[in-house]
């Protein structure tokens, strides 16, 4: 989708770190870390949130969660947080669907 920054780092327009890539997954360094491992997984398909997810993306939920837990296994990440925030008052800054994948330090709950 032109103008979304996410859908350019899956194109490979926007340069990234990428950690895990598959046919349908990008997961990626975040640019701005909130925790010592601070890990983005999208969908290279454009959806602007998990309220946007239909049906049809059942599948591709799933893949989300089990590469989470491949990326963890894959860093030996101890605990991890996996989060999405869904529109702005839940603080979505990019409209592209991801997740944050989040670990190395205390996480508190709830969080802020
Ligand atoms: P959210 O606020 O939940 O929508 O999360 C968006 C995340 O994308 C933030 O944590 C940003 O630091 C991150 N971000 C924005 N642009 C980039 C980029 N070009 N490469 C990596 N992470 C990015």
């Amino acid at each position: 989708m032109a103008d979304c920054i996410f859908c350019g780092i899956a194109s490979g327009e926007i340069e990234t770190r990428i950690v895990y890539e598959d046919e349908f997954l990008l997961a990626f360094k975040d640019l701005n870390p909130q925790a010592p491992t601070h890990i983005l997984i999208i969908p290279k398909k454009h959806i602007s949130s998990l309220s946007q997810a239909a049906e049809e993306d059942l599948e591709l939920l799933g893949m989300m969660q089990l590469a989470a837990v491949k990326i963890a296994k894959d860093l030996d990440l101890k605990d991890f947080r996996l989060v999405t925030n869904c529109g702005k008052g839940a603080g979505q800054s990019v409209e592209h669907l991801h997740y944050h994948l989040l670990s190395g330090r205390r996480m508190l709950w709830p969080p802020g």
